[in-house]
């Protein structure tokens, strides 16, 4: 399978390594949106966020909020953006799980596009609809 994130971590495509230990892989962002914009990763390969394990994605939030602070201390950011590009759809390119942290400055750019309106009760039937398909998962958070 070609991915260029495996390719990363196995040493046969450069990158910009910031962090590594034996699960996760942190790196900066080739196209940045703001410079310092960096990738977590884990090393195994998981296409995408659903198909992360509870562990792997134990230890990968623990490491992002380490990496973030680092990330927003260092470069004396202002904020920062956590994004998930979950399917094509989504954006996603790169089918190898991963998060974005994008350093914000003040006034920097807006990731807004434009919102939308629910018409009258249509929010409660999506609400109900999503309600329905957690009911049967609630062990899963909670257990
Ligand atoms: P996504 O669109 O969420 O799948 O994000 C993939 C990200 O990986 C993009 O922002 C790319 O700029 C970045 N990227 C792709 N190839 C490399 C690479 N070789 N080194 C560092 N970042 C990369
Ligand atoms: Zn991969």
């Amino acid at each position: 399978m070609d991915c260029i994130f495996c390719d990363i971590i196995k040493g046969k495509s450069e990158a910009e390594i910031i962090y590594e230990d034996e699960n996760i892989i942190s790196f900066l962002d080739i196209r940045p949106l703001n410079y310092g914009h960096t990738l977590v990763v884990p090393k195994k390969h998981y296409d995408n966020f659903l198909s992360l394990t509870p562990a792997e994605l134990d230890y990968l939030t623990k490491g992002l909020q380490v990496i973030s602070a680092a990330v927003e201390k260092s470069i004396k950011a202002d904020g920062f953006n956590i994004v998930v590009n979950n399917g094509k759809a989504a954006g996603q390119t790169v089918f190898h799980f991963h998060f974005h942290i994008i350093p914000r400055f003040t006034n920097d750019f807006t990731f807004r596009p434009s919102f939308k309106k629910y018409s009258d009760g249509s929010m409660k039937e999506f609400a109900d609809k999503i309600r329905v398909e957690l009911n049967t998962k609630r062990d899963s958070i909670n257990g």
